[in-house]
């Protein structure tokens, strides 16, 4: 079963400060996972999880991951921005973007951070770009095409997905990166998301090394790093049993003294690009139920929206939710959970077996540490919550303001009549 890791008592605390919705953040949760990840793979020696920005950008919650030796994962300029604002620079960062516009690779170089090529065709983009030269330390992204399957039946459809390159163009990508004076090499894939199972990075493992192996024999490059990069995947629905990340740790150890080692290639490094299973389970959006409406079938309406977690509306995805205060109460009553945007699909959840919910009660949707805020849009004007930080004391520390109306008018800031608006906004604030 799903336990909130906070009370009513505390969250009613917390919103006479910071009024609902808000996303919490569980810093114990968060430091004591990451270690658990480090621990799992401290039999590799040069193991680094790149957190994966895009999942949580926040220069808070980076910072707790930097102390627990993580690195970054960036896919755009400002992930690379805010990496560097935390001090994480040179290989604490890993830029794996795709599409990649020709001043981010200026700037990742800029900064230090490993470039990992989404495609053959970006190398002489990106040689150009930085001035016909190229880092010493590259890394490229693979795609073997296909499908990906697993024995519990999970799969990913690698064949379909726009992301890497050929075994064949990798092939030749190290050789022209090799002869634009490249010295350290990676290899990156990413194959299946939201993996629940523990085979899917010794299966993807597998695969990498014996590639590896074959790339340093036919290309003579040293393979420095084998990226696994994301898609450890976390249960979100209730009676679904988690990763065992020391069990996945194992695993892959398993591949490595497999493949890797009796081809003397044993000083190779491992990286993993996580961040669902970093931040998911340890996040959560908080909000307050504020109507309720009873047509052809029972509606909640909360203070939160599709805007601040869009999981459910986009894919569909299962939140799990507690009503804070009636954990131990019958889930005697069946209800959509919906916020306030004009569209069908703004529900939390469709025909949901809950307790009986009062206006007022908190509702605690799980599991939306990571792509829930981070996904956040403006439709409708609505805007973003704030972000608070619950800390290992009990206390809790603002890590993100709410968004206000100023800031969703700022960029009229270019027409003339701004000052109309700004008269607006004062009579206001
Ligand atoms: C999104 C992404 C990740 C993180 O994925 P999770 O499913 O959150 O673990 C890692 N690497 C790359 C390149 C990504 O695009």
């Amino acid at each position: 079963m799903k336990k909130a890791f906070t009370t009513k008592e505390q969250v009613e605390k917390i919103a006479q400060q910071y009024p609902t919705p808000f996303y919490l953040y569980d810093e114990k949760g968060i430091v004591e996972n990451a270690r658990a990840v480090r621990e799992a793979f401290s039999w590799n020696p040069g193991f680094r999880e790149y957190f994966a920005v895009k999942a949580t950008p926040n220069p808070v919650i980076m910072q707790l991951l930097k102390k627990e030796g993580c690195g970054f994962d960036c896919s755009s300029i400002t992930e690379l921005m805010l990496s560097k604002s935390i001090g994480a620079t040179g290989d604490l960062i890993m830029f794996s973007s795709n599409d990649t516009p020709a001043e981010e690779f200026v700037y990742a170089d800029k900064i230090g951070g490993i470039i990992n090529f989404d495609d053959i065709t970006h190398i002489d983009f990106a040689y150009e770009a930085l001035g016909n030269r190229m880092p010493e330390t590259i890394s490229c992204r693979y795609n073997p095409g296909g499908v990906f399957q697993m024995s519990n039946g999970i799969m990913d459809n690698p064949g379909d997905s726009k992301y890497g390159m050929t075994k064949e163009q990798l092939i030749e990508s190290y050789k022209k990166l090799k002869a634009y004076g490249v010295k350290h090499f990676g290899i990156h894939a990413f194959l299946a998301s939201n993996t629940v199972t523990n085979e899917y990075y010794p299966m993807l493992a597998g695969q990498l090394f014996e590639l590896a192996v074959e790339l340093e024999k036919e290309t003579g490059c040293d393979i420095a790093f084998i990226n696994l990069s994301g898609g450890v995947g976390i249960p979100y629905l209730p009676d679904q049993e988690g990763n065992d990340i020391y069990e996945i740790g194992k695993g892959v150890k398993e591949q490595f003294e497999r493949v890797l080692v009796p081809a003397g290639m044993g000083d190779v490094s491992i990286y993993t690009e996580m961040g669902r299973y970093m931040l998911g389970p340890y996040g959560a959006l908080v909000t307050k139920a504020i109507h309720e409406k009873h047509i052809y079938k029972e509606y909640i309406g909360v203070d939160a929206c599709a805007v601040n977690l869009m999981r459910p509306a986009m894919y569909g995805s299962y939140h799990h939710i507690t009503v804070l205060g009636k954990e131990d109460a019958p889930l005697d009553h069946v209800y959509d959970v919906t916020g306030s945007l004009c569209e069908n699909n703004d529900k939390f959840a469709i025909d949901r077996n809950l307790p009986k919910i009062d206006m007022g009660d908190y509702l605690f949707i799980h599991d939306a540490g990571a792509h829930g805020f981070a996904m956040g849009y403006n439709y409708n004007g609505k805007l973003w919550s704030s972000e608070l930080l619950l800390k290992e004391d009990g206390s809790v520390e603002l890590i993100r303001r709410a968004q206000t109306p100023r800031d969703y008018f700022a960029t009229f800031d270019c027409l003339p009549m701004f000052s109309e608006l700004d008269k607006v906004l004062k009579e206001n604030e």
